[in-house]
């Protein structure tokens, strides 16, 4: 991508109302641009990303053998009457639509995968079954004041999982929880993402959140010291509870941390309440009628991507992390001179035809200076540079977004071999 055809433009304008860092580096930076509290254009070098995270969580959710679906925002009241949410679930969206007609927007799908899911139950051997959607989901949030954090319209991966036994339901459980562990580590938060026990709701002791630890999250967690588990502060009635699960607790010997984090997933058993307010249920081998288990796991890509800004940058920019990035080189080229400039389309050209994403900043206006920030601002994994200095040396300068050193490789010799662009 030519950086003098892309529509966006880097802003050095921090004045704006949003005070979040996540917002205002990713509104800085071109990626996204907020139309009123809450709610986002996503613009090309962000939905690139977006739609990297996304795929990431599509990939793991495949693995564990759920399949993708797709299913209604627009949703009538009767489905919401019938589990008695209509009136609880203080960020619904209703409204009237025609014909009087009393709708929502949905926050959440159990609503619509319940009844839908369970159509084709008919016996044990349908079951078990997962399907999970990545969808823009509603939520008329109190307080948006947060970025991507905390949007009014958002996105969400939410995988519903349904069984003819708790047990089957837990041991699906605990394989999602380790999915959900893959995907924080791909999108660059393994370290900083703790497991953590929450409120169980009524059905289960706990749920499981995933906690990224940053100073600007909402949520509080007591953790033990280096480890990766933590408790929703929320959920801390005694400290017996804390004994019972936290490792090591036990006997006093662990002093628990208060920290402040974002929760980037959460995953619950819902055991039978949603099956049964739709009166379902399957037919087990000696013909008598059972309950049916469900799971539910959620993810908010958008809020991971805010997280993500967040966690991962300093006060240059973003850093992304490699499978994340929008493009993986920020090819900038200083050219003055036809040579100059030959050699820059040249690396373009290479890189692009060896499948790698280059973001090549070709502009002619821009000063060194503006085009070196706008390289960090955007923080692509990689710096490639080309100018007067590095063509007398024949050379290219190299440098990872994450290095404080820039280093000299020799022009030719990258361009028939290139560089581990993913080992830096
Ligand atoms: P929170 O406690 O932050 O309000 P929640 O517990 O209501 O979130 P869930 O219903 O479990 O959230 O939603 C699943 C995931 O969707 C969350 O873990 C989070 O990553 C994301 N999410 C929830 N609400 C929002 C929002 N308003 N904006 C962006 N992402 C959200
Ligand atoms: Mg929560």
């Amino acid at each position: 991508m030519r950086l003098s055809q892309l529509v966006t433009k880097t802003s050095k304008d921090t004045s704006q109302s949003d005070v979040s860092r996540n917002a205002q580096l990713l509104t800085r930076a071109g990626y996204v641009n907020k139309l009123m509290a809450g709610v986002y254009s996503y613009l090309p070098l962000g939905l690139r990303a977006l739609n990297k995270i996304e795929q990431i969580i599509r990939e793991e959710m495949n693995a564990l053998g759920a399949q993708e679906v797709l299913l209604p925002a627009l949703q009538p009241r009767e489905i919401w009457d019938q589990t008695g949410r209509w009136d609880t679930v203080d960020v619904l969206f209703r409204f009237k639509g025609a014909g009087d007609r009393d709708l929502a927007l949905g926050p959440t799908h159990e609503e619509v995968v319940t009844p839908l899911v369970t159509s084709f139950v008919q016996s044990y051997r349908d079951l078990p079954r997962a399907v999970y959607q990545i969808q823009t989901k509603f939520r008329n949030e109190a307080r948006a004041k947060s970025g991507l954090l905390r949007g009014r319209e958002f996105r969400m991966k939410d995988m519903y999982s349904f069984h003819a036994t708790p047990e089957d339901l837990d041991a699906f459980y605990e394989q999602a929880l380790a999915a959900y562990k893959k995907v924080y580590e791909r999108c660059g938060l393994g370290a900083i993402t703790l497991v953590t026990y929450a409120s169980g709701g009524i059905f289960s002791k706990y749920s499981h959140e995933f906690q990224t630890l940053t100073e600007y999250g909402e949520d509080t967690v007591f953790r033990a010291p280096g480890g990766s588990i933590a408790i929703n502060k929320e959920v801390v009635e005694d400290v017996e509870a804390l004994r019972a699960i936290v490792p090591g607790y036990q006997g006093g010997t662990v002093e628990l941390e208060e920290a402040k984090a974002i929760e980037v997933g959460n995953i619950f058993k819902l055991s039978t309440r949603f099956p049964d307010a739709f009166n379902a249920t399957y037919t087990d081998a000696a013909g008598g009628q059972q309950k049916i288990y469900m799971g539910c796991y959620g993810i908010g890509p958008s809020r991971l991507l805010g997280t993500i800004a967040e966690c991962l940058s300093d006060d240059k920019g973003l850093i992304w992390p490699d499978e994340v990035a929008p493009y993986t080189v920020h090819l900038v080229s200083l050219a003055r001179t036809p040579e100059e400039t030959e050699a820059a389309e040249r690396v373009y050209a290479q890189l692009s035809a060896q499948g790698i994403d280059v973001l090549y900043d070709d502009r002619v206006g821009p000063q060194t200076g503006e085009k070196l920030a706008d390289a960090d601002l955007m923080g692509m994994p990689h710096r490639l540079l080309i100018s007067k200095k590095t063509m007398a040396a024949n050379g290219i300068e190299w440098k990872p977004r994450r290095a404080t050193e820039s280093q000299v490789l020799p022009f030719e010799q990258f361009l028939a071999q290139g560089v581990q662009m993913k080992a830096a």
